[in-house]
């Protein structure tokens, strides 16, 4: 495959960019698949909207993204969540969407609804989330951006936080992305270069509640997007190359109200028993193919048991050195992978520390 037919030219679309829209405004309506995956469509607006509620539900095709059969596959987008758009700019809007089903029931893969529910109902905890999203760069050959084309780079070793030729790979797309987040208004609070050659995380927060999962989800859209122009491929697998290659997680970073206070140790640890206790629970919605990221190596702990412990990357569930010393802050829930969804994350560990929705 000829590189330059799938690279977009973006010098080209610049000239139109700034062209003026005589009042119309172009609203990207975004949406999570039954994949895992970001899908958006464009529509017209004829008159620039600052507010969620101003705006109509519309549809798709549910049968083209996993997200229906094919005899019945509209699927309804409401929006949730607008940012400014980094790539339009001026008026031009993201839309981030729920879907639901015809029969006004949320779709199978609208994780945000309960998500959303669970943080409502105990908003009165003020649960902050910070979630650390670590991904790799793929060329378009499927291997990882950069790595020769046979064999391997040098091993694992002068790549974390990387600086120099040959230690760091494609900053230009994580410079991209660093500041469309800031454009859009994500939270978007650091990068840095991971372990293994070509892979990378951003950190989403601290947010409250739903807004963590809005704004990570956002942020996703955001990376594949800017890719999109380099012509690379994101991938969030936990282990994209087997063997002696750091897998990607989804660290997730989480306090209460109680927790931040002077005192606040004892409240984060009593949430460890009941993390512990719904271990299995917790595994199942972090993340498809983390048994392979999960192996007791390349910090991470084993996936078969629960352990928590201060400053212990090889744990499940770390508690920062700093907050055992001031005595509050946070605890970091190193389980989630890199592909998991964090609806699904926070809504259990919301689940877990406060019991489920009522019925
Ligand atoms: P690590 O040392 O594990 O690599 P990072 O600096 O990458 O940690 O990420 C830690 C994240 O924890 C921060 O980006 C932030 O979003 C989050 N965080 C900080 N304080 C809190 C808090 N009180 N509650 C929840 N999350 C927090
Ligand atoms: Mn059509
Ligand atoms: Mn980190
Ligand atoms: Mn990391
Ligand atoms: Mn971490």
């Amino acid at each position: 495959m000829a590189e330059s037919t799938t690279i977009s030219n973006t010098e080209n679309l610049m000239k139109y960019l700034d062209l003026p829209q005589r009042g119309f405004c172009m609203a990207e309506y975004i949406w999570i698949d039954g994949t895992n995956g970001v899908r958006s469509k464009t529509k017209t607006l004829d008159k620039k909207c600052t507010d969620v509620k101003e705006l109509s539900e519309w549809n798709f095709d549910g049968s083209s993204c996993d997200q229906a059969p094919g005899d019945n596959s509209d699927v309804y987008l409401r929006p949730v969540r607008i940012f400014p758009d980094p790539f339009r700019r001026g008026d031009n809007i993201l839309v981030l969407c729920e879907c639901w089903d015809h029969d006004g029931s949320p779709n199978k893969f609208n994780y945000r609804h309960d998500c959303a529910r669970l943080m409502e109902a105990n908003a009165k905890q003020e649960p902050w989330f910070g979630l650390e999203q670590e991904y790799t760069l793929l060329g378009l050959d499927g291997r990882p951006y950069g790595w020769p084309k046979q064999g391997f780079p040098a091993p694992q070793g002068p790549y974390y936080c990387g600086v120099g030729t040959g230690k760091v790979y494609c900053r230009d797309i994580v410079e991209a992305h660093y500041k469309a987040c800031l454009y859009a208004g994500v939270k978007i609070a650091g990068v840095n270069a991971e372990v293994m050659p070509a892979q990378w995380e951003f950190q989403v927060g601290p947010c409250e509640g739903i807004d963590l999962g809005d704004q990570l989800w956002m942020a996703r859209f955001l990376l594949h997007r800017v890719a999109e122009e380099f012509g690379v491929v994101i991938t969030f697998s936990p282990k994209p190359i087997p063997g002696d290659w750091n897998g990607a997680g989804l660290h997730t970073n989480v306090s209460t109200k109680d927790m931040r206070e002077d005192g606040g140790l004892k409240a984060i640890e009593a949430v460890m028993g009941k993390l512990e206790k719904r271990h299995v629970e917790h595994i199942a919605v972090y993340g498809e193919g983390n048994a392979e990221r999960m192996t007791g190596q390349h910090e991470t702990a084993s996936m078969d048991k629960f352990n928590w412990g201060i400053a212990d990357r090889g744990a499940s569930v770390r508690i920062p050195r700093q907050c055992a010393a001031a005595g509050k802050g946070y605890f970091e829930d190193r389980r989630p992978a890199s592909n998991a969804d964090p609806y699904q994350i926070t809504g259990i560990v919301m689940e877990t520390m406060f019991g489920g929705l009522p019925d």
